[in-house]
């Protein structure tokens, strides 16, 4: 029997954009308009996500300078459109990793606590109260929206060195293109 797939369920992944990328340090835009087209873009951003294997992705990782990003810390996929932090507190160090930074991580101190808000999928504002891990993920997905990658928080030495690294890597990459990356679950 021929089978006809009018909807076709596997919608090309977005490819993840990777250090030197000039889009990863554009500082993005307000997202207008939540409709459709932000849903199917979210869902193939949590397609990408997912494949990596990250627990965040933020729009400019994949070449759209729009202030939104998806994340699952472990309960479930979800978005944040328009993210604010209206406070922060406390310290925490955390090794972080970043898919646009592929196959490299460092111990980085930031705030321990946020107050984040938003809107979702549906238009509703978002307020969130979150510790570790989730306030790092959201402190992070936001410094992507602000054109900021990892690498800004090391210093000169380490910033030398992980772009000799990622220079290699990458070339390597486009040499061999196929081989899949290792991902670190904290990568986002
Ligand atoms: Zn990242």
């Amino acid at each position: 029997m021929l089978h006809i797939l009018l909807y076709p369920r596997s919608m090309d992944s977005y490819t993840i954009r990777v250090f030197g990328d000039p889009v990863l340090k554009k500082v993005a835009e307000d997202v207008e308009n939540i409709d459709g087209d932000l849903v199917s873009t979210c869902e193939r951003m949590l397609t990408a996500m997912y494949q990596a294997p990250g627990i965040g992705l933020a729009a400019p990782q994949v070449g759209i300078s729009k202030r939104f990003f998806v994340y699952d810390y472990g309960d479930g996929p979800k978005v944040l459109i328009n993210p604010v932090i209206k406070e922060s507190d406390g310290e925490w160090e955390f090794e972080e990793g970043c898919l646009s930074v592929p196959g490299l991580s460092w111990n980085i101190i930031r705030p321990k606590l946020i107050h984040i808000t938003g809107f979702d999928l549906n238009g509703n504002e978002i307020s969130i109260e979150a510790d570790e891990l989730e306030s790092r993920l959201y402190q992070h997905e936001m410094d992507h929206l602000d054109g900021r990658l990892l690498l800004e928080y090391l210093d000169e030495d380490q910033q030398l060195e992980a772009k000799r690294i990622l220079r290699t890597r990458i070339m390597d990459q486009q040499q061999n293109s196929g081989t899949g990356l290792t991902g670190f679950n904290s990568a986002s």
